[in-house]
């Protein structure tokens, strides 16, 4: 058989096949090591009369490759249109393993710990379960006083133990500050310490509002301690959160528990302090309480009114979370959605 005549037999079957099992079929029947037919062809090179061995030779091993170049070709299309079940696909992309991380609002509370721990100040936590003492008298808020009034507090039906406790109802802390209580009971000045730590409100679920929410409480007690240790420690904070020098603003508040009292503002990051929906139009974003520490505080703990003086603040993590993604939903993130917390992780 020549060269030429097994090639237009191999051209019809290659026509003939579509699947990849008719694919091999054609391979073992061509290029088989013992039947194939090309095989063959190179065998009967030997038994050919001499001055017709060379072209012979040439052609059959141009007609293998051939062979061999279009089965390649035919046996990826067909795998490809019809991949076997257990069939490696080695064009699917790979799947992306995804990192855990921490919430945003760890990451929010851890950053505001670093800045302070940074400066000196103790990391203390204690119990969410809180007394009528620590919670609110101690901190100058008597029996009749507003912010204790029922709509913003919620008191559990039956008294719980609670450490040092034992005066009157219990009841979820309405703020960290029952901490400076805590903290002073135990310990003399000088006092440097930031307390994280979730407190709860009889309030509504909505894009401003949640009943659970997240403070850190900060104190500061020594001789000689000032309000301008006072803003310096918490411009020097404002700076440090917002990895930028903001403009800050002290406009006058009302705490029972300090004496002055202030609201910390720093300019707005979104609209630089010209006015958008973020700040509501006003440049300045609302970013903590503070003030220094009302000398009838230091009387319930037994420190000398008259030897010492301090400051105190109070941070609202949510709050600070909100600015600083720029999330204008607090639900957000406690939904947990997925697609929200990978969009704003840091
Ligand atoms: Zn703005």
């Amino acid at each position: 058989m020549s060269v030429e005549d097994l090639q237009q037999q191999f051209v019809a079957a290659m026509n003939a096949a579509s699947t990849s099992a008719d694919l091999k079929a054609l391979r073992d029947d061509f290029l088989g090591r013992k039947q194939g037919r090309v095989t063959a062809l190179v065998k009967s090179i030997a038994s050919a009369p001499p001055d017709e061995r060379r072209a012979l030779g040439a052609g059959a091993n141009a007609l293998k490759q051939l062979i061999e170049n279009a089965l390649t070709v035919r046996e990826a299309e067909a795998l490809a249109a019809a991949p076997p079940k257990d069939a490696l696909d080695v064009t699917l992309p790979a799947r992306q393993p995804w990192m855990g991380r921490r919430h945003p609002l760890t990451q929010v509370q851890e950053r505001v710990e670093d800045i302070f721990m940074a400066m000196g100040y103790q990391v203390i936590e204690g119990p969410e379960i809180e007394d009528d003492w620590h919670n609110f008298e101690a901190l100058n808020m008597p029996a009749e006083h507003p912010a204790r009034d029922m709509q913003d507090t919620l008191y559990l039906s039956s008294p719980v133990p609670v450490p040092d406790g034992g005066r009157a109802a219990t009841l979820l802390r309405t703020h960290t500050s029952g901490m400076q209580i805590r903290y002073m009971e135990h310990h003399e000045p000088p006092v440097r310490i930031i307390a994280p730590g979730r407190v709860y409100r009889r309030d509504s679920f909505d894009a401003t509002h949640t009943p659970m929410f997240t403070q850190i409480e900060g104190l500061v007690v020594d001789e000689g301690i000032s309000l301008g240790d006072l803003k310096g420690t918490l411009n020097t904070f404002a700076e440090a959160f917002f990895e930028a020098r903001v403009a800050t603003r002290f406009r006058p508040s009302f705490f029972p528990y300090t004496e002055p009292s202030a609201e910390l503002d720093v300019e707005c990051q979104g609209c630089s302090g010209r006015g958008c929906p973020l700040c509501k139009q006003t440049g300045w974003i609302e970013v903590l309480g503070c003030g220094m520490v009302h000398p009838a505080v230091f009387e319930a703990v037994g420190y000398d009114a008259n030897r010492y003086t301090g400051f105190a603040f109070g941070v609202g993590i949510e709050r600070l979370a909100l600015r600083l993604y720029g999330v204008d939903d607090i639900r957000m993130f406690y939904e947990n959605d997925l697609r929200f917390l990978q969009q704003v992780a840091l």
